[in-house]
Parts: C-alpha cells; sequence; structure tokens
C-alpha cells in the first residue's frame, strides 16, 4: 500500500467534521467489496455524524443482505426521487469502490450535478478527476482495505465498532477470493489481524459470503463446466457462455454467477478466463487474467468496459453471446504473443 497523503487525511477531517449531510455510494451491481466498504465506513462515520445515507444504484446480492445495516440501504433504481434529493441536499459525498461517475448507472447525472464535496477511495486504475478528495491506490487487496488505511488515519489508531470491522473483513475476504489473488503484500495481512482484534468471526464471514448458494447454482455451475466451458489451450484461454434459457432453467438469481469467471483458472496452464452472460438487452463479459495479460486494457479497448489488470468488466449492446464470443476468438491471435508470456 501506498502511504496515505496527509494533506487528503487533513481535508477529510476537516470535511468531516463540517459535514451536515454524508451521503455514501458505491458502483452498478455492487459486489461485497462495495457494500463492505460502505457499511465498514458507515458504521465508523456514524460513531461521531448523524445523517448518513448509503445509496447503492441498483440492488445488490441476497448473500450480502447478513451485513450489519446492510437494510438501511438505499437503491436508487427503486427509490429515484428520495435518492436524488439525499444526494442534492448532501454536503460531503463519498465514492467507494469506483473509480468514475460513469460506474453507477442511472445514478450518475445525480452525481455529476451535485455541489458537495467529493471524496474518492478505491482501488480501480486511471481515476476520473471528478474528486475534491482522492485515496486511489491500486496496490492494495480491496477498496475494504483502502477505506480502513483511512479509518485507521482519522481516528489516530483508535479501535474502530466491531460492525464496522466485520464488513471490512468481508469486503477483503471477497475481493481476494478468500486471499487468492490481491493479497500478497504484509499490509493485506496487518489489516486482517487488526479486524480479527475486534472480535469478528472469519469463518462465519466466509460462510456467509460463499456457502449459502442455492442448490440450483451450484448444478448451475457443474452444469457450465461440464457442457460450457470452452478451452482454447494455444491461447492459454477458457470462456463459458451463460444463456438467458438457461438462467431460466436453473432459476438464476442476482449473483449467482459470481465467481464462475475464475474456474478456468484452476485448469493447467490456462491464464486467461471470459464468462460471456447474456441479460435483457445487453451481454455482460467478466474477464480475468494471471500475471500480466492485462484485461483492464483489452475490456476498455474492445467491450465498453474496464476494471483491474488481472479483473474487468464488459458490455456488448448489439451483439448476441455467441457474437460476443466470437469477437474474443478474433482477437486472441492477436494477444497471443503475450498471453503466451503472462
Ligand atoms: P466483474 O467481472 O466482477 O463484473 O468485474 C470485475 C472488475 O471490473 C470489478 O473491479 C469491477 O469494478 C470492474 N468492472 C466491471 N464492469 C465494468 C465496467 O463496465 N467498466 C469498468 N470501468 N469497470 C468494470
Ligand atoms: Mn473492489
Amino acid at each position: 500500500m501506498n502511504k496515505l497523503p496527509i494533506s487528503e487525511i487533513n481535508k477529510l477531517k476537516k470535511a468531516i467534521e463540517n459535514a451536515n449531510s454524508i451521503v455514501l455510494t458505491g458502483h452498478q451491481n455492487p459486489d461485497a467489496d462495495c457494500i463492505g466498504s460502505n457499511l465498514g465506513f458507515y458504521h465508523f462515520l456514524a460513531q461521531s455524524k448523524e445523517n448518513i445515507k448509503i445509496i447503492m444504484p441498483n440492488r445488490f446480492p441476497e448473500n450480502l443482505k447478513w451485513m450489519r445495516g446492510a437494510d438501511k440501504i438505499l437503491v436508487f433504481e427503486k427509490d429515484t426521487e428520495n435518492c436524488q434529493q439525499i444526494i442534492e441536499k448532501a454536503d460531503l459525498m463519498f465514492s467507494l469502490d469506483y473509480n468514475s461517475f460513469h460506474r453507477v448507472g442511472k445514478m450518475q447525472e445525480s452525481l455529476e450535478k451535485a455541489t458537495c464535496t467529493k471524496v474518492i477511495i478505491d482501488h480501480h486504475p486511471q481515476p476520473s478527476n471528478e474528486f475534491d478528495i482522492a485515496f486511489s491506490d491500486t496496490s492494495v487487496s480491496s477498496a475494504s482495505e483502502l477505506v480502513f488505511a483511512v479509518m485507521m488515519e482519522l481516528s489516530e489508531k483508535q479501535s474502530i465498532p466491531t460492525a464496522s470491522a466485520e464488513s471490512i473483513l468481508a469486503g477483503i475476504i471477497a475481493d481476494t477470493g478468500c486471499f487468492a489473488f490481491n493479497s500478497s503484500t504484509p499490509e493485506t495481512y496487518l489489516a486482517v489481524a487488526n479486524l480479527l482484534e475486534q472480535q469478528v468471526d472469519k469463518d462465519y464471514i466466509k460462510g456467509k459470503l460463499f456457502d449459502t448458494y442455492s442448490i440450483n447454482r451450484t448444478r448451475l455451475m457443474g452444469y457450465l463446466l461440464s457442457e460450457k466451458m470452452v478451452v482454447l489451450p494455444e491461447y492459454r484461454t477458457a470462456y463459458i457462455i451463460l444463456t438467458n434459457e438457461e438462467k431460466e432453467k436453473f432459476g438464476y438469481q442476482i449473483g449467482d454467477s459470481e465467481g464462475f469467471v475464475n474456474l478456468p483458472h484452476s485448469i493447467e496452464n490456462i491464464i486467461f478466463s471470459v464468462f460471456i452472460m447474456e441479460h435483457e438487452g445487453f451481454v455482460k463479459m467478466s474477464l480475468r487474467s494471471k500475471g500480466s495479460f492485462d484485461v483492464n486494457m483489452l475490456s476498455r479497448k474492445y467491450f465498453n468496459g474496464g476494471g483491474h489488470r488481472n479483473a474487468a468488466g464488459g458490455k456488448e449492446f448489439d451483439l448476441s453471446v455467441d457474437e460476443t464470443a466470437q469477437k474474443l476468438i478474433n482477437l486472441l491471435p492477436i494477444y497471443k504473443e503475450e498471453l503466451l508470456k503472462s
């Protein structure tokens, strides 16, 4: 982790002190790191401030609803007018786990228009310049880890509430896939050690995040691996397509496909995997790589998306799932050298 800029910490301290209404926000299709960093910061701020709201652009998966305070989260798509007013009236706003207002779906215009002080705490590359106070570091495991570091500075290393520690640890565990990726620096484990001292139960969190799926979801995973995974060893690549028809057949619920994109990575020599999912009106892609092969670049350049070097997302609006797969296949020869050396 890079050292937190002290000037930004000082500005943030003042901004929090002076704020009468604070709004915390996350990205479209919020995941555990997004919800964890928001709730982690919420419980911390709530010790000294009133009138704090959390707004997500759209719904979040069922397996995150156990987090303390999750019932307080407002959803912009469901409660638009109320959320617009909260954003308009806020005098301090936080963008957690995303790097640009392009990432907040229908909430974008409201956030852009807001005249309050805007703060980013995030770990995605290429943050936009829409923020007044910025903590942006791609070397951390997760936005949650960075929020924790910011809280430690703000509180002058006082302990944080258990509910806060629990949400932060959930974000770290989820974004690292249980410490499988983005988790090779001592700082991550120092943060985890510190969080465990706040009486949080790691096994409970792991169970809530990863062991609460439906039978259908597990069967869908088996089906995709056995019937749908396409492996292209010459490009060290694998991809999986999930159609609307298959989603219906397996009673697909939002969040069910979480982690599927990583499955081909356990095959020897596979370093690039893509999960292609049909939605109403568009195709969503998840891209993952190992080593130097940059899926953030690939997604930005070809698939209307972005993310991190080893984990990115993208969308196609005018192609079918099969055409999207074909587009991907056509790109592989161009990147063969990079795929082989990654
Ligand atoms: P996922 O595959 O889980 O949807 O996304 C992987 C990573 O890429 C996450 O860090 C997510 O924030 C980022 N990401 C997903 N979709 C998009 C997108 O459309 N644009 C950008 N810039 N990042 C994305
Ligand atoms: Mn994240």
